[in-house]
């Protein structure tokens, strides 16, 4: 039997891609490797457009909801933003990604999981993809499979990332307790701060991300930048207890990598289409990764269908195009701002002194790392003040 859409992996874009190709009546086979809830190594924060861009209420899997951050400088100085209102949510993504596969199921897309693709073959009229339990025949393929995409190596579209194009993280869940939680990051009207640490490394930061019963603790740099990430690790996890008065437990920890090189030059062959990860859909300045996903799995979903239903002019190009003009390009002025703000230890200092002596590049700063303004507002507004306000600094950054 031929499908009209294969999906290869079962994270937030496979899953959002089949659940739009279905509900546009398309016939979707959605082969997934893992078995669902499955760990994936992840801080967890879902940002407010997330919440706006999923068609049905995700509530039931926010573990915290944010009001604000804690930036902490390279040389210590601690800059803080609070809101009002709530600025994203944590989830654990064990249960979001498994709420999202549901959803995909429960519209109608056949899922497999435990099942691994190893191999993809592209003819004329379609694909076949061969997994470890036997081959399946396509019309399109949407290769949802991560950073480490089968479909992108073995189709050539991204043979490979290069060390500068990817950064390499440590990643764990701390169980701890929710007094504990409280006390670290509450804030106002029982909502959370999230901790960020810029220092240690040139491209790289640390997180902490509450969750209800645990935090994700992380620390991540460029590989083209990284130097012993493991001792760079162990000691921001031992400041981590020391500032904080808690032993952490590091029984989960994994490593990870992401891609941040932004949306790749090519995402496309006739019949295949990389979407997520895989298409490199992620924040080069904030990480932030699963709105972007969320999205290119919709724009491939509703280009297959116009594809299957003959419109002219559309093909999988259509695809990639509509993904650059959509977030694509923001992506690109997000590693704009990533060159300016992370290429030395000297300008995260910088960053931080500017958000810390002026209330207006506070509040600029903290809406582009809590992705409450896009990549593109964010480098207007935030150039503008420095030239004006800060010159100095400003030049110094770049220098
Ligand atoms: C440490 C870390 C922290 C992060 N924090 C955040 C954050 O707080 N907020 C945010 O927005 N983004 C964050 N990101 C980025 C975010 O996790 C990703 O952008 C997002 O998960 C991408 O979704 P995806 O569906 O493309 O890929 P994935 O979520 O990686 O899903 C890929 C799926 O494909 C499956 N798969 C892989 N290979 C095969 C195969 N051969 N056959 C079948 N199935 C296969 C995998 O099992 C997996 O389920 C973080 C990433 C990391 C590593």
């Amino acid at each position: 039997m031929t499908h009209d859409l294969i999906v290869v992996g079962g994270g937030p874009a496979g899953a959002t891609c089949a659940r739009k190709a279905v509900q546009l009546g398309l016939d979707v086979l959605l082969l997934e490797k893992a078995h669902h809830p499955r760990r994936k190594a992840c801080a967890g924060y879902v940002t407010l457009r997330v919440r706006d861009q999923l068609d049905f209420d995700f509530s039931s899997v926010v573990e915290r909801e944010q009001c604000g951050l804690r930036l902490f400088s390279p040389s210590g100085l601690v800059v803080e933003n609070t809101r009002e209102e709530t600025t994203g949510f944590t989830v654990r993504r064990e249960d979001f990604d498994y709420l999202l596969i549901k959803k995909a199921e429960e519209a109608g897309a056949e899922v497999l999981q435990g099942v691994k693709v190893v191999d993809v073959s592209e003819e004329s009229d379609g694909v076949i993809v061969t997994t470890d339990d036997g081959s399946y025949r396509g019309g399109f393929l949407a290769g949802a499979d991560g950073v480490n995409s089968t479909i992108a190596r073995k189709t050539g579209i991204k043979p490979r990332w290069q060390d500068d194009e990817v950064v390499l993280c440590m990643e764990a869940s701390v169980p701890m307790d929710p007094s504990d939680i409280e006390r670290i990051f509450g804030g106002p009207n029982n909502r959370i701060l999230t901790e960020i640490h810029f220092g240690a490394l040139p491209h790289g930061y640390g997180w902490a991300f509450a969750k209800k019963e645990e935090i994700s603790l992380g620390f991540g740099a460029l590989i083209s930048e990284l130097k012993d990430l493991k001792g760079v690790w162990k000691t921001f996890v031992s400041d981590f207890e020391k500032r904080n008065g808690v032993k952490c437990d590091l029984s989960e920890v994994t490593a990870a990598r992401v891609p941040l090189s932004g949306f790749i030059e090519n995402t496309c062959s006739k019949k295949i289409m990389l979407i997520g990860d895989a298409a490199g859909c992620v924040s080069p300045v904030t990480g932030e990764g699963i709105y972007y996903s969320i999205e290119s799995g919709k724009i491939a979903a509703e280009v297959t269908k116009e594809m299957l239903s003959g419109i002219s002019g559309v093909s999988t190009r259509t695809y990639h195009r509509r993904c650059r003009d959509a977030f694509g390009k923001d992506l690109g002025v997000a590693k704009f701002l990533a060159g300016m703000m992370f290429h030395s230890i000297k300008s995260m200092e910088l960053v931080c002194q500017m958000a810390h002596d002026d209330d207006v590049m506070n509040d600029y700063t903290f809406d582009m790392i809590m992705g409450l303004k896009s990549s593109k507002q964010s480098r207007n507004r935030m150039v503008k003040r420095m030239l004006r306000m800060h010159p100095l600094k400003a030049v110094r950054m770049v220098l």
